[in-house]
């Protein structure tokens, strides 16, 4: 089979390898979609190098259909469509029993510790079946949407972690596919206004689409000065970061209401380094937080926003690669060409 082996950074093989074997325990995946993640060009980069072991195939943006099934395994047939939510939790450690199994202390995951989907064929561990880790998908739903259930998944968990209530005013940073699933979740929030800063005009333009009230762009105007004139000089309820930008923390912290919320969603490179002005925390009580991925619950919700169609994630979709070309889907996701690229092995 056709696999896309990491070895080191910069260097990402399209290789011939052995289809993987399984055990009676586990299942074996064919790969119909893997949409590229942010965090893989970090990897591809040497950016991110935590639970990622060269030679190694990542992709954790994952849907496809069962191809093999262990003899002890129940519950699957074969041919049956299915999105796989990459985290595996331990679910023993102290984290994994308070709630929060997507910071568990013995975290692995489909795309670092396990292969992902960047290949034909994806072996599913024993503790990942057990977990329920693959979700079974409608018939409504194509592998590219099911594939981008996974990012909706983080984005559902940050928008829960930023606590938007009912007309809540609402900043978003970034208007790339992160920012525009944190747009479309903070709708269904119930959010009474959302700004959204970005750099290109495009995007501004689909956000604006999307239900933004007021697109920013931050290079011709200061950000946080239009949010204080929208908010009449109080700030935002919650700010949510959706791009790596850590010279631009103390601007959401400025731009947020005494005790209002700023999440750090996005990833940083390295890591992340800035200064904080700590006297905006201490003065005006604001909750800084950020946000690491998803629980198996968060994925079930995302499923369900995106299987009712209360949540559109075909508009982010604007590249579609074969396996051999994930190089150039890399390369497009970068360069920040478009918005999602989805490889399909
Ligand atoms: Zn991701
Ligand atoms: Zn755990």
């Amino acid at each position: 089979m056709k696999a896309a082996v990491f070895y080191s950074p910069g260097v990402i093989k399209v290789e011939e390898i052995q289809v993987p074997r399984i055990s009676e325990r586990e299942l074996l995946i064919r790969v119909k979609a893997c949409a590229v993640c942010g965090t893989d060009i970090r990897i591809f980069e040497g950016k991110k190098t935590k639970g990622i072991t060269p030679p190694a195939i990542i992709g954790h943006e994952i849907a496809g259909t069962v191809e093999e099934i262990g003899d002890q395994v129940t519950g699957f047939e074969i041919g049956d469509r299915v999105a796989v939510i990459p985290v595996i939790p331990c679910l023993r450690c102290y984290y994994c029993l308070k709630g929060a199994e997507n910071i568990c202390a013995h975290r692995t995951a489909f795309g670092y510790e396990y292969g992902g989907g960047f290949q034909e064929f994806m072996r599913v561990p024993e503790a990942a079946v057990r977990a329920g880790n693959v979700v079974p998908i409608g018939n409504s739903l194509s592998f590219e949407e099911a594939s981008l259930v996974e990012p909706l998944a983080c984005c559902y968990n940050g928008n829960q972690r930023s606590a938007i209530r009912p007309g809540d005013v609402v900043l978003i940073v970034g208007a790339g596919p992160i920012g525009l699933m944190h747009l479309q979740l903070a709708r269904l929030s119930g959010a009474g206004r959302i700004l959204v800063s970005e750099l290109i005009a495009a995007r501004r333009d689909l956000a604006a689409s999307m239900g933004a009230d007021r697109t920013i762009d931050p290079r011709s105007v200061d950000l946080v000065s239009v949010v204080m004139e929208e908010t009449n000089g109080r700030g935002v309820d919650a700010s949510i970061m959706a791009m790596g930008a850590p010279e631009i923390v103390n601007d959401l912290i400025k731009a947020t209401r005494k005790g209002g919320i700023v999440n750090l969603f996005a990833g940083f490179s390295g890591e992340g380094e800035t200064q904080i002005h700590a006297n905006l925390l201490h003065y005006n009580e604001v909750i800084l937080t950020g946000t690491a991925s998803a629980s198996r619950h968060h994925f079930h919700q995302a499923m369900s926003l995106v299987s009712s169609r209360r949540i559109d994630l075909l508009p982010l979709i604007s590249h579609r690669f074969s396996l051999s070309d994930v190089h150039k889907a890399l390369q497009v996701v970068k360069k920040g060409e478009g918005l999602k690229a989805i490889v399909f092995p």
